[in-house]
């Protein structure tokens, strides 16, 4: 079945026609370690991954390489404010290296614990830097360079086509710029650095050697020296967060196509939209709205959880993060694990199983083939597990098959030790007997019942839940 997805650089659905048939190619930009992963960068990953996922549901091998940033990045993407890794360093008293070493650790532990399919290649950008500056030397030797106040620069006046993943309105854009705080040395202001060697940032502990002194390569350059390295000089799939459209992704394509001349670089661009909270706002790093996983963990919220909280938001709509949207998936996800260790029992099929559940997954397979809807796979799930034609042996192959994009680890799911007792079960039954027949006043009668036991009922689309207090 054709796979349709979003491509940023043509603002339009496509089929997915991969380079190679026998082995897709993507590139996913990985996070800068000099703080954790908040969980807006996780659903970056869950998407990615998601991503992934499908391409392997589809019968595609994936090669998957993932950069890790830990040098170069600026607090601002366009080469100005403080250095990301020595603000971490000074904050914790830590060599730069120290930080990065224990940020990755961290990272591994968060795509572990969010069951995210390991890339086939994770590389740092410290441990690429040959590569680095000779991409470097490739622009420099076919005139897309320049050196001013001590730095190496990319000149974007140049290409013809430079922003066109961002469709930026260049001479627009001029004006807006002259407002921002602004690199005297850029002869255009969209110019960045590739390589810096008189930086402001007298501490910097990470130096190397090259042909224009001693120093360290600009955030861009990386992506474009190892996506090329592992992935060959033009490849499938590109990804990230929608933020870095602008700058980020950008100035990977000017460089990558600038050096190699071959277009395009990369054929498919995938964004996936913020995770935002509050008011409407963007989780950042910088922010002091910065959620982590091991944070929503000690609040009671296991790392699937948000995993089943993302999957119910197409990932190109921002999902809005709150406690009471985390607590529904909580409900949600905990009443599909009861389902499936109670499906998991069953042992006789029909033998009309194979004819519905066939049609099943093509239904699914179709709804995640287009573009990757979760929201309507998800509920096509539910419909599945409440299908009485269907057997529960049936059930249960079905659900393991969905869960191979879904990724919620259905299959490993073992019982709670905390078992509900018979007596909580059956007044947690009754209950829902009562709010069926809209009987509010029995139905709460019979929740304080439950709490003075100690556990409380919940509710959710698919039916009750129930948890110790
Ligand atoms: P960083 O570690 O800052 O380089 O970001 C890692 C990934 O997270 C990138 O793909 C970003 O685009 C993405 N990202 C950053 N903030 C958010 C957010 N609030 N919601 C979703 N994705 C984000
Ligand atoms: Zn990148």
């Amino acid at each position: 079945m054709a796979i349709t997805l979003f491509n940023t650089l043509t603002r339009k659905r496509e089929e997915f026609v991969p380079l190679d048939r026998k082995e897709v190619r993507l590139y996913t930009c990985g996070p800068t370690v000099y703080n954790y992963a908040h969980i807006g960068n996780l659903r970056a990953y869950l998407f990615e991954d998601l991503l992934k996922r499908t391409l392997l549901f589809n019968n595609y091998n994936v090669k998957h390489v993932m950069n890790i940033t830990d040098v170069g990045h600026l607090t601002s993407d366009a080469d100005t404010g403080e250095d990301k890794m020595l603000k971490g360093a000074k904050r914790e008293g830590k060599t730069v290296w120290e930080v990065a070493e224990f940020y990755i650790d961290a990272f591994n532990r968060d795509l572990f614990k969010l069951n995210i399919l390991k890339p086939t290649i994770l590389c740092r950008a410290t441990d690429h830097i040959t590569e680095q500056i000779e991409l470097i030397k490739r622009l420099e030797k076919k005139g897309f360079t320049y050196v001013a106040g001590g730095n190496v620069y990319f000149d974007t006046s140049k290409l013809s086509d430079y922003g066109k993943l961002a469709q930026l309105n260049l001479n627009a854009e001029k004006t807006v710029q002259a407002r921002v705080e602004k690199d005297a040395n850029k002869r255009n202001p969209h110019d960045f650095v590739l390589w810096f060697t008189k930086s402001k940032f007298q501490e910097q502990e990470m130096k190397w050697a090259s042909p224009w002194g001693e120093g360290y390569p600009g955030w861009h350059i990386e992506c474009s020296a190892m996506s090329m390295k592992y992935l060959g000089e033009q490849f499938d799939i590109h990804c990230g967060g929608i933020d870095h459209i602008p700058v980020h992704h950008t100035n990977e394509i000017a460089q990558s196509e600038a050096a190699t001349g071959k277009k395009p670089w990369v054929e498919y661009w995938l964004h996936n939209e913020f995770l935002v909270i509050g008011d409407n706002e963007k989780m950042a790093k910088s922010g002091d709205n910065f959620l982590t996983l091991s944070l929503i963990e000690s609040k009671g919220y296991p790392a699937l959880v948000y995993r089943y909280l993302c999957l119910g938001t197409h990932y190109r709509k921002p999902l809005m993060f709150s406690y009471e949207a985390l607590e529904g998936a909580k409900n949600s996800y905990r009443r599909l694990t009861e389902k499936t260790l109670e499906l998991k029992k069953e042992k006789t099929a029909m033998k009309e199983d194979k004819e519905i559940a066939d049609e099943y997954l093509a239904v699914f397979t179709a709804q995640i083939n287009d573009d990757l809807n979760t929201p309507q796979a998800l509920a096509t799930m539910w419909e599945m597990l409440g299908d009485a034609k269907l057997s529960g042996k049936g059930k249960f192959t079905l659900l393991l098959k969905f869960d191979k994009v879904l990724g919620l680890d259905l299959k490993n799911f073992k019982e709670e030790k905390i078992k509900v007792p018979a007596e909580v079960k059956k007044l947690a039954e009754e209950r829902e007997l009562a709010r069926k027949n809209k009987d509010w006043k029995k139905s709460d009668e019979l929740r304080e019942k439950i709490k003075a036991l100690g556990y409380v009922v919940g509710d959710t689309k698919e039916g009750y839940v129930v948890s110790k207090v």
